[in-house]
């Protein structure tokens, strides 16, 4: 039986959770819950003076709001800076790594001869096999020794096999003469702590694995599974930038996109399972593989990602949805829904969300439920309303209130007045959509009608009808 899946999600929290952050993140989430595995969550927190708790409160909100949820408690490397200096201890008393007594000075020194005789200008310590006895008693950096010939093959899942020739690598520094571990060993020291299996990565990282392959076989470590996926591009195919939308994922959120929408989106940037377009959490946890991860970068595309959203709207719960609408509204700062509305809302979903390319436009659509008499049309409203539409509609108010309040009998009622006029249904919809929702968009007038009711209907005509026009 092979090992249980473990991925992770390792942000470093000096900025708000971007769209490519977040697609690491989610690649990893289906990785590890398609599989019946953990996804833990690592915040990369040595970068002292760039790291900021408001950042990280960013991200874990960021990845609450996208539904991304991760097991135990987020770890702080920075908490575990003790722990990376033991295993740094434990190399140098296995042999696999050396003190390096060489001062900043020397090194430079090293380097500026190396650059004028066109040598490599990687420093190679004069420490590495230097006799303990010859140690002065002085401040010096732990390096791990790296093999000097031959070549560090990273065996990506994504990339395929990486070649990297040892005489580019040094002997990486892994604890500085402060005693501070570097980033790199944290890494590896972390990943292997919390039985990280597999490292779903940007592969701005890729060059990283070779110097982290060193600490994994100074330590006889297991390797986890790399994959390293292509860094998403904006619509013109350059590095995504913030002219893209390359915005943290709250501003998704500000923009009205449903998060199941989001993650379905997300999903397809950069990794595919046949023609699938459209799918579920479930689906998705149940295809996503990382043979199905592309090798060139995903572009950033608007337009499928509202196309999406109409198909996630239409799919999705009502009471899911409501629930995050009142996040959207809370999101916006605007006002939240009163218990009166959110009852009306939830009754009026069905017409609302249908197609709705995000949460504004939904909100849009169920204006004439959240809104009261006497309703204000907007501008194109007003002109359905001219003398003649109102007079109309002036005619169609009695009529309503005989009529037996169903489908079939509204329409026979607005069909005959409509023909009594010489005019198409459509032309009559029109001012009586207008005087019902005060928009020129809204579900269809007999579905307003029946959730209005008949008092509601008739006095919202009434309005209509007696305006000033
Ligand atoms: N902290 C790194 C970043 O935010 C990720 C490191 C990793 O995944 O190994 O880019």
């Amino acid at each position: 039986m092979s090992a249980p899946v473990v991925t992770r999600f390792a942000p470093s929290p000096t900025g708000y959770l971007h769209i490519g952050g977040a697609r690491t993140a989610l690649f990893n989430w289906l990785y590890a819950r398609g599989r019946g595995g953990r996804f833990l969550l690592r915040i990369e927190d040595t970068d002292r003076a760039r790291s900021t708790p408001e950042a990280s409160e960013a991200i874990l909100k960021g990845l609450t709001w996208l539904g991304l949820d991760w097991d135990g408690e987020p770890v702080s490397q920075a908490a575990r800076a003790e722990r990376h200096a033991e295993v740094a201890h434990q190399m140098l008393a296995s042999g696999h790594a050396y003190k390096c007594f060489a001062t900043q000075e020397e090194i430079e020194a090293f380097r500026e001869a190396a650059r004028e005789e066109g040598r490599s200008t990687l420093f190679r310590s004069p420490w590495r096999d230097a006799d303990p006895a010859t140690h002065p008693d002085a401040p010096f950096a732990i390096r791990v020794k790296a093999p000097q010939e031959g070549e560090t093959v990273i065996r990506d899942q994504v990339q395929g096999d990486v070649r990297i020739r040892n005489d580019q690598l040094d002997d990486m520094i892994v604890l500085r003469s402060d005693g501070t571990p570097v980033y790199m060993l944290a890494v590896v020291v972390d990943d292997h702590d919390m039985g990280v299996t597999h490292v779903i990565r940007g592969d701005d990282h890729l060059n990283n694995a070779a110097r982290q392959m060193l600490v994994y076989r100074a330590m006889g470590w297991d390797l986890p599974v790399f994959a390293h996926i292509p860094l998403i591009h904006g619509p013109d195919g350059k590095k995504l930038s913030k002219r893209h939308g390359a915005l943290g994922v709250e501003e998704y959120q500000r923009m009205g996109y449903p998060a199941a929408a989001m993650r379905n989106y997300l999903a397809r940037l950069g990794w595919s399972h046949g023609n699938d377009e459209f799918f579920t959490d479930d689906q998705a946890k149940e295809w996503f593989d990382i043979a199905g991860i592309g090798k060139s970068p995903a572009r950033l595309d608007f337009k499928k990602l509202d196309h999406l959203t109409g198909q996630h709207m239409s799919a999705g719960d009502d009471a899911a949805l409501l629930h995050e609408l009142e996040g959207y509204l809370a999101a916006t700062g605007a006002d939240a829904l009163s218990e009166t509305r959110r009852a009306a809302l939830l009754r009026a979903m069905p017409l609302v969300k249908d197609k709705a390319r995000g949460f504004g436009q939904l909100l849009e659509k169920a204006h004439f439920i959240l809104t009261d008499r006497p309703v204000v049309p907007d501008e194109k409203a007003q002109a359905a309303l001219d003398n003649v539409s109102r007079g109309i509609l002036r005619e169609l108010t009695p009529r309503l209130q005989n009529a037996s309040w169903e489908r079939e009998f509204l329409e026979d009622v607005v069909s005959e007045i409509a023909q009594a006029h010489g005019l198409g249904l459509g032309k009559l919809a029109q001012p009586l959509r207008a005087a019902l929702a005060g928009r020129t968009t809204s579900p269809s007038v007999f579905d307003m009608m029946l959730l209005l009711g008949r008092e509601e209907t008739l006095g919202r005509l009434q309005d209509a009808v007696i305006r000033e026009g």
